[in-house]
């Protein structure tokens, strides 16, 4: 794979590289505490095995454009339609981003400001239901997101939320979605998940909602990346409106997209103003005030990336990567939700293993492996404490980890969790050996497989993690 980006010294200099430098160089100089912290990040990054289903890895250029000058520009509104003076250059980065994002993923209307993911359910919930409307979302502990209605979001207040969930083999069970939607008529269906395995059938959701006449709403904010190289089927035009983060698989900086595909004129619950007019007003001035022009200009750079051979790549792997593993598991005998994967993730319930889920994530955390406790179906265990382990390849992948390396991890997965000695559903022990060891073979293998335009050098300054 050929790098177009070049390393530091190989383009020329310009006033806002110049600047960037110089903001890190006064960092270091004023502040050595703070960009201590980021050097030890920076560290731990490149030498510990992230599986965190809900991460990625932004490119540095990505980071670079996220600490653009464009922090200083203060401009409420959209591009051409600001309530302040001096957002030329922003109104200009505003459009690229939504230029790219239209591209990426084949949308009519993109609106790049949301804050976050939530943020942008938020905006799209509340300009398409009434307060106490009806919302049909999958169930949190099915695998659904707090934004869809779970009780310990304000969009389980503010709204009546009805629940899906999933049938025996883990599947969403699509025809309990049309049961409850004739039962209960909801305004809005939210077609999306957090821990799920399998491949969503869009096709089949918007089939529901059009029986009902309800607003379907898709949340990719997990397969983004997998939706905009095709390795996922694209909600976009079967859906009304598609939200997603753009830091969980598109490699961008913390913050949200609204998408709008064919519907975009379709009229919203006013019966005339078109869902993308819509969406428009839904975040500002509805939800959210001035827009963050620098994750703006780190949204266009991530977006600008994606349509390339290499994201193409990623994420081809990134599935090939997760199929590996999950096989790889269940050849050792963990038992995994639907017994495999489609997407990016496996979730492992750990209840036959009688370890919790917090027990595995502090083991292998210890040994360098991030994955995070996640509840199963039926769990009896708090959430902070979980039955299960959501695994997932993004990072894995972009670091350009195939099927082979997932052996690796499988095998020292697998050494970890049969090696934990459980006291509690908190407290664990854990042989020092086995973990010093574990964590060399994490670090060697981070090693051979750096992130791209990352410093391959893994060795903490100053004081060495002691296990
Ligand atoms: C993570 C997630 C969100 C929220 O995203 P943030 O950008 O973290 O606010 C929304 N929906 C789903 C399905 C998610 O997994």
């Amino acid at each position: 794979m050929t790098r177009t980006a070049g390393g530091a010294g190989t383009t020329p200099p310009s006033p806002h590289m110049a600047l960037l430098r110089e903001g890190a160089e006064r960092l270091r100089a004023a502040d050595p505490a703070l960009a201590g912290l980021l050097d030890s990040e920076l560290a731990d990054q490149c030498s510990t095995l992230a599986m965190v289903a809900s991460s990625s890895a932004a490119d540095p250029s990505v980071l670079a454009a996220a600490g653009a000058v464009l922090s200083n520009v203060t401009a409420e509104g959209y591009p051409g339609a600001r309530y302040h003076p001096g957002s030329a250059c922003f109104d200009e980065v505003e459009r690229l981003a939504e230029a790219r994002a239209r591209t990426v993923f084949g949308a009519r209307y993109a609106n790049v400001q949301p804050h976050s993911c939530s943020s942008a359910n938020l905006s799209v919930l509340t300009s398409l239901l009434p307060p106490g409307g009806v919302l049909l979302g999958l169930g949190l502990d099915e695998g659904g997101h707090l934004t869809h209605g779970s009780s310990a979001s304000v969009t389980g207040h503010l709204f009546h939320a009805v629940h899906y969930g999933l049938d025996e083999h883990g599947l969403i069970d699509y025809d309990g979605v049309l049961r409850l939607a004739r039962e209960h008529r909801p305004r809005v269906i939210v077609a999306g998940a957090s821990a799920y395995p399998r491949r969503i059938d869009f096709a089949r959701f918007r089939a529901v909602a059009d029986d009902v006449g309800a607003y379907l709403l898709a949340d990719i904010s997990h397969i983004a990346g997998l939706v905009a190289s095709g390795e996922h089927p694209s909600p976009l035009d079967l859906a009304h409106v598609t939200t997603t983060s753009t830091y969980k698989q598109l490699g961008g900086p913390r913050g949200g997209l609204i998408l709008v595909g064919a519907e975009h004129r379709t009229p919203g619950p006013d019966g005339h103003t078109g869902l993308a007019d819509l969406m428009r007003r839904a975040v500002f001035p509805r939800s959210q005030g001035t827009p963050n022009p620098a994750a703006i200009a780190a949204k266009a750079r991530a977006l600008g990336m994606l349509g390339t051979e290499e994201a193409r790549w990623t994420a081809r792997m990134i599935v090939e990567d997760a199929r590996a593993l999950a096989e790889g598991l269940a050849g050792r005998g963990h038992r995994l939700l639907t017994g495999g994967t489609d997407n990016h993730m496996v979730v492992v319930d750990l209840r036959p293993a009688r370890i919790s889920g917090l027990v595995a994530e502090r083991a292998l955390e210890e040994c360098g492996i991030l994955a995070n406790r996640n509840r199963v179906p039926g769990d009896s265990r708090p959430p902070a404490v979980a039955g299960g382990l959501r695994l997932g390849t993004n990072i894995l992948a972009q670091r350009g980890m195939g099927p082979a390396e997932m052996a690796d991890c499988v095998d020292l997965i697998d050494r970890i969790l049969t090696a934990v000695v459980s006291v509690d559903d908190t407290t664990y022990t854990l042989d020092p050996q086995l973990c010093r060891r574990a964590r060399a073979e994490v670090r060697e293998l981070c090693g051979r497989f750096p992130l791209p335009g990352y410093p391959a050098a893994t060795l903490r300054t100053g004081s060495e993690v002691s296990l």
